[in-house]
């Protein structure tokens, strides 16, 4: 199914995907109460790369269709939706977000790291428990998304049982990984898709500089560091204002 309508004054549509039009703190505000009430919520941060991906992939456009939140992660999608006569506040990155809430959580609400190469979910949560001791860290699994991991990964979650689950598998897996099952993973009320967020924490890749991530240009450092990167880039910086620019649907 094709999304395309706005939802509500509160999210904009681009390329048939909501986008959610909260600032940072009211995206905190949203994850907090999910994760104090019962039921399971999913959060997505959509980039320019991922829309484009959605804008081919009927599957994974439809996920981010169903997810409850798609908290725009790049500066690239605040300046498509502006063109197209939405008003988003503020960038909203996984990277940041998942700090943040850290910062904010006590051992009420347990967190699961999941993703990542070899030990470094593990960093990432033992990086964010020295900056907030009441931090719970359920447990840490680099895992794969890789459907034959899958039921290992679901048992190991349920009995580290975390209300809140940071996936770390990039993007279009780590979405589609916590569609599929994030109704088996009996705990967890708000499941995350956070990209390269626990490389950053566990210092593997080193985040653009702040300035730079101001002015939108995150895009550019992360090309610098890591070329082969270089189809993604033209997907995120070409294709994707080319094809909000020519999108008739509203
Ligand atoms: N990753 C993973 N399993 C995979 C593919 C990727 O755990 O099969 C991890 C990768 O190690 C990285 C994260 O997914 O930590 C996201 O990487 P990427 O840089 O692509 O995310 P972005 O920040 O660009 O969304």
């Amino acid at each position: 199914m094709y999304y395309t309508g706005v939802l509500s004054p509160k999210r904009a549509t681009l390329l048939g995907v909501p986008i959610d039009a909260l600032t940072q703190a009211e995206a905190l505000a949203r994850l907090e109460g999910f994760l104090e009430a019962d039921g399971q919520h999913h959060v997505a941060t959509p980039n320019n790369e991922m829309l484009v991906e959605a804008h081919h992939n009927p599957q994974f456009r439809d996920v981010l269709c169903q997810t409850t939140l798609n908290l725009p992660d790049s500066t690239g999608l605040l300046l498509m939706a502006r063109l197209r006569g939405h008003r988003l506040p503020a960038r909203v990155t996984g990277t940041d977000t998942m700090q943040m809430l850290c910062a904010l959580l006590d051992e009420r609400h347990p967190v699961f790291f999941l993703g990542a190469a070899e030990c470094v979910a593990e960093r990432a949560a033992q990086e964010l428990k020295k900056r907030n001791p009441r931090l719970t860290i359920a447990g840490t699994c680099s895992g794969s998304p890789q459907s034959q991991d899958a039921d290992d990964i679901v048992q190991k979650i349920n009995a580290a049982a975390p209300h809140l689950l940071l996936v770390a598998f990039g993007a279009p897996a780590q979405d589609l990984w916590i569609a599929e099952h994030l109704s088996k993973l009996t705990t967890v009320r708000v499941a995350m898709g956070v990209g390269g967020a626990f490389d950053f924490v566990a210092g593997v890749q080193k985040r653009a500089p702040r300035f730079m991530r101001t002015i939108g240009l995150e895009w550019a450092w992360r090309f610098a560091h890591e070329p082969k990167r270089w189809r993604r880039m033209w997907r995120a910086v070409v294709v994707f204002p080319a094809l909000c620019l020519f999108d008739r649907s509203r």
